[in-house]
């Protein structure tokens, strides 16, 4: 943090549909993990321009409630429309803001905020309320708006997991404050051009720049925010469970995970690989969803570990915006180094670091200071050790081996995360009934992050509280009421 904004690109808060400066003393420098090079500067946001935003949201709040759900499905689609113009720019700078390789934040993060706003636009245009006869009266469910709600968001997918909430919130007739990552502040900036752009009514929407304790905290604990909706981390999300809870304030809490991959005997090891490697790797292992934790059948865990090792030798990591690259940078130095602290930790708990385990050799020079960690491959562990239990939350993959499904399942639940997980196996029967006892919000049988938006997404235990998606986003980011008319 510094007291004057470093050189580079400074970013404002957008608050009732102006551009402010925060109240603030301090400014948060933002660099780029590929190159270690400064690229902007946040406001450090304080809890007076909290108060701003949140007075703005609650000022627009009435008029905006007053549209139409299809009124505002209108207002979603015409988002889309501009943010779909924009799309290029979105995924260079979620490139350059996150280390991803380019073709990743192409097809996924800037795709995908384009398809949240539609998604959410057509759910709008087919929702109805339901009925409920009864012999002598009529219940009607009515969906009111929550009033203002809290959006904060991690730096792993920064748009794509704003537009996730951004949608659902105003679609239902909220208004919104959001506080985006300090990490990562490029792309909420160019959602709020976009509101600008398409003359979204003063207000609706609200973006407040800075870290969590001086901008997270009093947005999470304003007695004027009725709803929270926090993706992040499991520690965060416990203070910010505490800090919503006194004023009983609608939650949701999309937090961490330890996926297990679980590979069977009957795999199909050279079909199945890609996609294994892609649920190991994908955004250098920093999304949630993520197989950290490869269970794999002692029949097949010599063959399997060859081909797995060969293809993961394989992937071009270097360069974020070269076409070429799978693998870019992690987000930080201080993520570099927890990640490397964990491959360390490996290496104390017992387990062989099968590839990887530091900086990768041979990227161009323009990347020394970047924060760097090539893929790595470690086993022999315990399925209890920290490292096979703990979010490490980077290109980090143990393997196990596992006798029968019934020790598979076993290991897949050892922790205390319940996110996700995946079956690869060419039983699908015994696939799916196999996920049934896995104890996450999500299980893919011979796929992995295979996503349709009307399911439900959340984790069990400590991964989070709440689903969203679909029907369930409408749900959490509207008050259900009902009018019973007796005949
Ligand atoms: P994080 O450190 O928990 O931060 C998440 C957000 O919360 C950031 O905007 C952060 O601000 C803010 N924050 C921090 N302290 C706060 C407080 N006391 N009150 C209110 N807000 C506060 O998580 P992260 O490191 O950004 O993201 C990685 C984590 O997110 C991983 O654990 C990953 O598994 C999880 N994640 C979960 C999902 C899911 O859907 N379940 C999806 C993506 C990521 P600053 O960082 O700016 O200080």
């Amino acid at each position: 943090m510094s007291d004057i904004p470093m050189p580079g690109v400074e970013l404002s808060n957008y608050i009732n549909g102006e551009w402010r400066f925060a109240n603030c003393e301090h400014w948060i420098d933002d660099y780029a993990p590929a190159t270690g090079e400064h690229i902007a500067s946040i406001p450090c946001s304080s809890s007076e321009d909290i108060d701003a935003a949140v007075e703005a949201a609650l000022n627009a709040a009435d008029d905006w409630a007053a549209l139409s759900i299809a009124e505002r499905a209108g207002w979603l689609e015409k988002i889309a429309e501009e943010l779909e113009e924009r799309a290029e720019e979105v995924a260079q700078l979620e490139s350059l803001d996150t280390g991803k390789p380019i073709t990743l934040a192409r097809s996924v993060d800037a795709s995908r905020s384009v398809a949240n706003f539609r998604f959410f636009a057509e759910q709008g245009r087919e929702f109805e309320s339901e009925i409920f006869e009864m012999k002598d009266a009529t219940n009607r469910v009515v969906y009111k708006p929550v009033g203002v709600a809290g959006l904060i968001t991690p730096w792993n997918l920064p748009l794509y997991l704003l537009s996730w909430k951004v949608a659902p919130a105003l679609l239902m007739g909220n208004t919104v404050v959001a506080k985006p990552s300090e990490l990562t502040p490029m792309t909420a900036s160019l959602l709020a051009e976009v509101m600008e752009a398409v003359k979204l009514p003063a207000g609706v929407f609200n973006l407040v720049h800075g870290n969590g304790l001086d901008a997270g905290a009093p947005l999470t604990s304003h007695p004027d925010v009725n709803l929270i909706s926090f993706t992040g981390g499991t520690a965060t999300g416990r203070e910010v469970a505490k800090s919503a809870s006194s004023g009983f304030k609608k939650l949701s809490l999309e937090l961490g995970g330890k996926n297990a991959t679980i590979v069977r005997a009957d795999v199909d090891i050279a079909n199945m690989m890609p996609g294994i490697v892609r649920a190991s790797f994908l955004n250098q292992g920093q999304v949630c969803l993520c197989g950290s934790r490869i269970l794999i059948h002692e029949s097949i865990y010599d063959s399997f570990v060859g081909a797995f090792l060969e293809a993961v030798s394989n992937m071009v990591v270097g360069d974020p915006s070269d076409e070429e690259t799978e693998l870019g940078a992690l987000i930080s130095e201080d993520h570099q180094n927890k990640v490397l602290s964990y491959i360390d930790l490996a290496e104390d708990e017992g387990g062989t670091i099968l590839c990887g385990g530091g900086p990768p050799v041979g990227i161009p020079e323009a990347f020394d200071n970047g924060y760097w960690v090539s893929p790595t491959v470690i086993d022999g562990l315990a399925p209890d050790s920290r490292c096979a239990t703990e979010e490490i939350f980077g290109p980090v993959v143990t393997l196990h081996p596992f006798s029968d499904d019934e020790e598979a399942i076993e290991i897949a639940n050892m922790t205390d995360y319940g996110l996700a997980g995946s079956i690869w196996t060419a039983d699908t029967e015994a696939g799916s009934k196999m996920a049934e006892r896995i104890d996450s919000g999500m299980v893919w049988v011979n796929c992995w992050l295979h996503r349709d938006l009307r399911v439900p997404f959340g984790g069990v235990k400590n991964s989070g509280v709440g689903r969203e998606g679909g029907q369930w986003s409408l749900g959490f980011f509207s008050e259900a009421i009902n009018i019973c008319v007796k005949h």
